[in-house]
């Protein structure tokens, strides 16, 4: 299992940025996050932060890495929302493959938003529950909170 855990992490394009094997267009850095500009932006200035540290995503991470990664995320918001003069910023992440994930090292995108950048977020949702199902679904969700 944790021979299976270093292979992942040497074939992991992050975890190579992060020893320098690739390059980068670094943001920011400290002993346990990096920060570094995402090659295909959604919009110029767009950003990814790193642990250091290998996770696959947050439902792995360990719960000191993201109790330090909060204030950075701030930190960065703000700087890139300066720094690129945006109107607004979104903070994404996405948990395995069929949410989107492609990276599987854990990251969070950073991204400058614009009042005319034409950009839209998911479709609008026509979903809609019941009373009886809606309380079903919390508490499935709630009686597996640990
Ligand atoms: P996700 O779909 O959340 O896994 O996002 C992965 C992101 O990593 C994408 O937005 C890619 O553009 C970005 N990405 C992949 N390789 C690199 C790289 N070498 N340097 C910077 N960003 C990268
Ligand atoms: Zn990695």
């Amino acid at each position: 299992m944790l021979n299976l855990f270093f292979i992942f992490m040497r074939d992991c394009i992050f975890c190579k940025i992060i020893n320098g094997e690739i390059p980068c267009s670094k943001v920011y850095e400290d002993n346990e996050f990096l920060a570094f500009l995402d090659i295909t932006p959604i919009n110029k200035g767009h950003i990814l932060v790193i642990p250091k540290k290998h996770f696959v995503n947050i439902l792995d991470c360990e719960e000191d890495v993201l109790k330090k990664i909060g204030p950075i995320l701030k930190k960065l918001s703000l700087a890139v929302k300066k720094g690129v003069n945006a109107d607004g910023i979104v903070i994404g992440q996405n948990n395995g493959e069929y949410a989107g994930q492609v990276v599987m090292h854990l990251h969070f995108h950073i991204i400058p938003r614009f009042k005319e950048d034409g950009l839209k977020h998911w479709p609008k949702s026509n979903q809609e529950y019941s009373t009886k199902e809606m309380n079903k679904f919390a508490e499935e969700i709630r009686n597996n909170i640990i």
